[in-house]
């Protein structure tokens, strides 16, 4: 029931049609690039049998063991686990999140929520659909993608409203069998490493959208699916330079989707317009738990990293420094805090799954985001400019400089290789094509800054403050002096 790394490799060499550069990948495991971020990613496979990691890993039920992502939560606690395994998994990726797991259980625990409501108005079946694919997913440990995310073309026109009208996927097609749907969606982490993608709506839709209003489970070796990889994050191959880049990475593709016939087994809505908001948001609420708990561990890196730089370049006692420092555990330690808090103030919803406080997990993912870029000009400023500046591993090994450089780069009670290694991997950290990648998925990822802050403001208890007001106004014996004038 556990997948192995092997098998994991082996399932992923299915004729599946991924593109990179141009051309056509015959073996993605085998990729220079992709393979790469394949065997990043099965990192959920090594720490699932590894006696080490295995509690953390791995749910027990009966005769029956299972990934502990597939664990639906149910309580605070649950959630908590969770967040560990996600945490211990990204850190053990060198702060890239392996998210083969994640973002797919993200989207069930989602759906789940949704769709009994859905069924009860439609006389549809989709809970129970999704029910039987969580098992088969859960019993083959499957790596799942999410696809929600549409080209989306003209920002300012729905999606029935844009010039092509494959700017979002859409059904063209059904019959007694199942559905055709085409269009294109974008950013779709991890699809070429999954074994199959669950296919969401991006936004709320009108009538006139219901074509778009489709929501379903693909194999990714579907017929008409094409990836095309993005090559972002390729040059990174030199551990002394790129201590995490070179070894950790995740890929995101165009996704393509030329009529994919779905069965209907795998339909989970098909034009039910006005349920395609509350899928989006619900998914949602529960990637920004996830998302949140990938960067607890790039938020402890970047304390640890600048900490120790303060060390080495014999500048921890100067206040700006001591002001940095303390700036990066505000940071640090305030998300955490806002994420804990979340799971403690979460809530039973339908299907009996225990779901994270939702203004307090867009509060949590909104103080990363906005924070994530003043961190790292904090981390950069300590560092000082050997970020971008550092001789190559070569020069290091040319016995012209090697001893040289040992002595011209030692810092306070440290040698020069390492205080450089320390560098390096803080210039992995904050000023490398990861640390670009890493900024771009704070602002980005699992939805805009906006979008954030537009739940945590709307849901904000508005009555209860002006109520308090009009109280404080009441109790004042003047304002009541006064209204009792007017009225005589
Ligand atoms: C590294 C990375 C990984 C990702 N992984 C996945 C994934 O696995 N699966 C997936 O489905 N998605 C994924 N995403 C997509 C992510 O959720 C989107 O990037 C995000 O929702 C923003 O969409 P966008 O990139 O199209 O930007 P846009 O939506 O174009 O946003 C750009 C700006 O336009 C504003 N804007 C957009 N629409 C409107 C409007 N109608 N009115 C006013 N302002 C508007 C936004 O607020 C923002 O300020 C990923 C993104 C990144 C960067």
């Amino acid at each position: 029931m556990l997948q192995r790394e092997e098998e994991y490799y082996a399932s992923l060499r299915d004729g599946r049609r991924v593109f990179y550069r141009g051309e056509l990948v015959e073996d993605v495991t085998a990729h220079p690039v992709l393979g790469k971020a394949i065997r990043h990613a099965a990192v959920d496979f090594r720490m699932a049998h590894d006696p080490a990691y295995r509690d953390l890993a791995v749910v027990s039920e009966g005769h029956d063991s299972f990934s502990r992502y597939y664990a639906v939560p149910q309580t605070a606690m649950d959630l908590k686990r969770r967040r560990d395994l996600i945490a211990e998994g990204t850190r053990l990726g060198g702060t890239v999140v392996p998210l083969i797991h994640e973002i797919g259980t993200d989207a069930l625990f989602g759906l789940l929520e949704v769709l009994p409501d859905v069924d009860a108005r439609y006389g549809t079946h989709y809970t129970e659909r999704v029910r039987n694919f969580w098992t088969k997913a859960r019993n083959h440990d499957w790596a799942l993608a999410v696809a929600q995310t549409d080209v989306k073309g003209d920002r300012s026109r729905r999606p029935a409203d844009q010039k092509s009208p494959d700017a979002y996927v859409r059904i063209v097609n059904r019959s007694s069998e199942g559905i055709w749907i085409r269009g294109t969606k974008v950013h779709t982490s991890v699809a070429i490493n999954a074994n199959w993608l669950l296919v969401l709506p991006t936004r709320e839709m009108r009538a006139a959208d219901q074509d778009y209003a489709v929501c379903c489970a693909v194999p990714v070796n579907a017929q008409g699916l094409t990836l095309v990889a993005s090559p972002y994050l390729e040059h990174a191959t030199d551990v002394w330079e790129h201590p995490l880049s070179a070894q950790h990475k995740m890929v995101e593709t165009v996704t393509i989707f030329d009529d994919v016939f779905v069965p209907w087994d795998q339909v989970f809505l098909a034009g039910e317009w006005d349920a395609a908001g509350a899928i989006a948001k619900a998914f949602v609420e529960f990637h920004r738990f996830t998302a949140v708990s990938y960067k607890l561990p790039l938020l402890q890196a970047l304390v640890g990293v600048a900490s120790l730089l303060a060390e080495y370049n014999g500048i921890r006692h100067a206040r700006h420094v001591q002001m940095a420092l303390g700036d990066l555990v505000l940071y640090e330690m305030t998300v955490r805090s806002i994420l804990d808090n979340a799971a403690e103030q979460g809530q039973r919803v339908a299907s009996g799954i225990f779901r994270p406080n939702i203004p307090l997990v867009n509060l949590a993912k909104y103080h990363f985001a906005t924070g994530l870029h003043q961190a790292f000009h904090r981390v950069q400023d300590i560092a000082g400019g050997l970020l971008v500046t550092a001789p190559s591993w070569e020069d290091w090994q040319n016995p012209q400089f090697g001893e040289w450089f040992e002595q011209a780069f030692a810092g306070h009670e440290i040698g020069g290789f390492e205080r450089m290694a320390v560098m390096h991997l803080a210039s992995d950290l904050v000023a490398s094509e990861l640390a670009a990648y890493h900024l771009v998925l704070a602002v980005h990822a699992e939805g805009s800054i906006e979008a954030e802050r537009m739940t945590i403001v709307k849901d904000y208890p508005w009555a209860e403050a002006e109520n308090e007001i009009r109280r404080l106004v009441r109790e004042n014996n003047k304002y009541q002096r006064g209204l009792r004038k007017l009225t005589e």
